[in-house]
């Protein structure tokens, strides 16, 4: 199952239109948290703030709807937030957290439900993990050339950056576009992701991206029991438009194919890993073969 578990797949938007003007696709991931923000279901959420450098994330506690705004739209590189789980728990004291992330960043959140070494009272505490679709990330200087190098935008004037088509744009303050094909991008990405084998967040409550989905609106997978209960709310609520994914065009053929083709080719760096001692699951067991 590419594609991971789920109870429902829908294409949709958040109806807040304040939301949906600074998002970077449906407004999915604010909104939900906004929503549960003030409704009790999470005390805070753990998102990506503005760091040091212009367009580099640095994970914050947002305990408002403003900081969650604030902290709206992709910025393509690290934002270390399971580094604040446990911080959000002991310094921040919220007793219901919630949690945005990519892929390996759901892994990371189970994991330390299951196997709560050093995080101890923190696993029962996350309140909602909310997931987002990734092919792939880069470190900020990786980040910075792609743009400045290779698109040729001062990453001070970008306003918003996509990755869609075959392609990273870049959209300026004045209105212009800059691209670059996909394939030049390869080489900046972060080691890690050529073994990652998860690009919908199979892990999470709710994960969600553009991929599937027409302009403006989101895929959204609602995946677990408390995912369910949450996006049942919000939609009672008003939050969101929806539509049958069945209905729009890409639709899930497209996530299936890109699910697939990270599967394969990322499966291919696994195995070749294996064969010189490094194996994914980090046991070395294949160097041991060799001793
Ligand atoms: P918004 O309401 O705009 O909120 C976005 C949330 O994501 C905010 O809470 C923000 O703080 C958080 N965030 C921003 N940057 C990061 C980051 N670097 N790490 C962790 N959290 C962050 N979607 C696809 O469909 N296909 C892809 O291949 C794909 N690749 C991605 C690669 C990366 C590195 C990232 C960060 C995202 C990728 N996405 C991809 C997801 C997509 O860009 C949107 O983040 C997603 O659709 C949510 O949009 P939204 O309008 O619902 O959220
Ligand atoms: Fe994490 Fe995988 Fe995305 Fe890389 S490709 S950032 S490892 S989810």
């Amino acid at each position: 199952m590419v594609l991971g578990n789920y109870k429902q797949c829908v294409s949709a938007r958040a109806t807040d239109r304040s939301i949906l003007a600074r998002a970077q696709d449906g407004g999915i991931v604010t909104q939900l948290f906004a929503f549960a923000l003030d409704e009790g279901i999470i005390d805070g959420a753990i998102v990506a703030g503005q760091g040091e450098q212009p367009w580099q994330p640095e994970p914050i506690v947002a305990t408002t709807k403003q900081e969650l705004f604030a902290a709206q739209g992709t910025r393509y590189n690290i934002c270390p937030n399971m580094a604040l789980l446990k911080e959000a728990t002991r310094s921040y004291g919220l007793d219901k957290v919630g949690v945005v992330g990519t892929p390996c960043q759901m892994q990371a959140v189970r994991k330390a439900q299951l196997y709560p070494v050093g995080m101890r009272y923190v696993g029962d505490k996350i309140a909602l993990a909310v997931g987002i679709f990734c092919m792939e990330n880069f470190p900020y200087q990786g980040f910075e050339a792609m743009t400045e190098d290779f698109c040729n935008v001062k990453l001070e004037s970008a306003a918003k950056m996509d990755i869609g088509k075959g392609k990273y744009s870049v959209y300026t303050e004045r209105g212009a576009v800059s691209q670059m094909p996909l394939k030049h991008t390869l080489k900046f990405v972060q080691p890690g992701c050529h073994v990652c084998l998860d690009y919908v967040a199979n892990l999470a409550d709710v994960s969600t991206g553009s991929v599937g989905s027409p302009d403006g609106w989101s895929t959204v997978f609602v995946r677990t029991k408390n995912g369910d209960d949450i996006w049942a709310k919000a939609m009672a609520a008003g939050c969101f438009e929806t539509k049958p994914i069945e209905e729009v065009k890409p639709g899930l053929e497209l996530v299936t194919k890109l699910a697939t083709d990270k599967i394969t080719k990322n499966q291919k760096h696994v195995d070749e890993r294996a064969t010189f001692g490094v194996r994914a699951d980090g046991s070395g067991k294949a160097l041991r073969s060799y001793l």
